[in-house]
């Protein structure tokens, strides 16, 4: 008899798009437990290692139930590195539970099944990107962290297909990174890729989860 995989989850949780084209759109979390990198500017390290083993129907209930008193038409699934689980149960119940999704990943593994959003978020230093992902990502999301270079934005962005656009987020909101991201985002303007913006982390502005 077939058994639906059990997936390790770090969080399940209720709140706004922080980051990225969907900012401020209310949505549904599922936070995945494991990571193949090791970004030195990582929020989520909690997230690395520490988790509870869950089935699908009980993540999904999990997030139907969340859904009753927050009804968003979202679920995002981020982590951690989402991809690494088998997570493709999951995204067909959550697909039949109505629900639109978004997979927030560091691009390193290939999709696993349609979604309506693919963030891709490649990091340093080898900004890996599994040639699968580019032409079914959303949004190519880039923090603008030390490494982050003007050549790397352009080198990046030309994997994607023109209308994709890039997002320059800077590193946990500090000053010294949206200075930087100012000025990434005039030299990728001025080098042609018009469809580039700069995004702040909302839910750290504001404080919620
Ligand atoms: S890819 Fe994301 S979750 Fe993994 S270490 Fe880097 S920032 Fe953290």
């Amino acid at each position: 008899m077939h058994r639906p995989p059990i997936l390790k989850i770090h969080e399940i949780f209720a709140s706004l798009q922080g980051e990225g084209l969907r900012q401020g759109e209310p949505t549904l979390f599922v936070r995945l437990t494991g990571c193949n990198l090791r970004c030195a500017f990582c929020d989520t390290r909690r997230a690395w290692d520490r988790g509870e083993d869950l089935t699908v129907d009980q993540i999904t209930d999990r997030v139907i139930g969340l859904r009753r008193d927050f009804p968003s038409e979202w679920v995002c699934l981020t982590g951690g590195e989402p991809l690494l689980q088998d997570i493709g149960e999951l995204l067909q119940a959550l697909t039949r539970a109505s629900l639109k999704i978004q997979v927030e990943t560091n691009a390193t593994r290939p999709p696993v099944f349609p979604v309506d959003w693919y963030t891709a978020s490649p990091k340093p230093p080898d900004y890996d990107i599994h040639p699968d992902l580019t032409e079914v990502t959303r949004e190519l999301k880039l923090v603008v962290s030390n490494e982050l270079t003007t050549e790397t934005c352009l080198r990046l962005a030309r994997l994607f297909p023109a209308e994709t656009p890039l997002v320059l987020q800077p590193e946990s909101n500090q000053g010294w990174s949206i200075q930087k991201g100012q000025a990434l985002l005039q030299k990728v303007l001025a080098s042609g890729k018009a469809n580039v913006r700069l995004s702040l982390q909302l839910h750290k502005i504001i404080d919620i989860p």
